[in-house]
């Protein structure tokens, strides 16, 4: 059995947060800490602690999450300039939450991928 994190909070709405979008499966909310003009984290209502962690059972949900993805971008007006999405995993990919969650980035340039 999985720790819930702060993010099961979010998704419940029990701790206030920029909510953009929300359905059975998938919740979207600004980060707390902006990295770029847009920074949206894009989170499976399920907690799944890291992308290891991730089954087939899972496909709707993921892919689910890289649609909203794309919608939230076209709402932010950053579709055609562009934008980055990224799964953190574990101490290397410098995963902070134990909640799978996409980051949806953009409004500026954002360099080279390692920068
Ligand atoms: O991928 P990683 O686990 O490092 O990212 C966690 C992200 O969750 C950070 O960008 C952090 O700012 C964000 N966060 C948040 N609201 C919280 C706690 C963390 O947006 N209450």
């Amino acid at each position: 059995m999985s720790e819930e994190t702060i993010f099961s909070k979010i998704i419940r709405q029990e701790i206030p947060t920029e909510l953009l979008y929300q359905d059975d499966r998938v919740t979207a909310f600004r980060d707390i800490t902006p990295r770029a003009p847009t920074h949206i984290l894009i989170v499976p209502n399920i907690l799944i602690p890291t992308i290891n962690d991730v089954e087939t059972e899972h496909e709707v949900t993921l892919g689910r999450m890289v649609v909203v993805a794309s919608k939230l971008a076209a709402q932010e007006g950053i579709s055609e300039d562009g934008y980055r999405l990224i799964f953190n995993c574990n101490q290397h990919g410098g995963q902070e939450v134990f909640h799978i969650h996409m980051h949806l980035l953009g409004g500026k340039p954002l360099g080279p991928m390692l920068a």
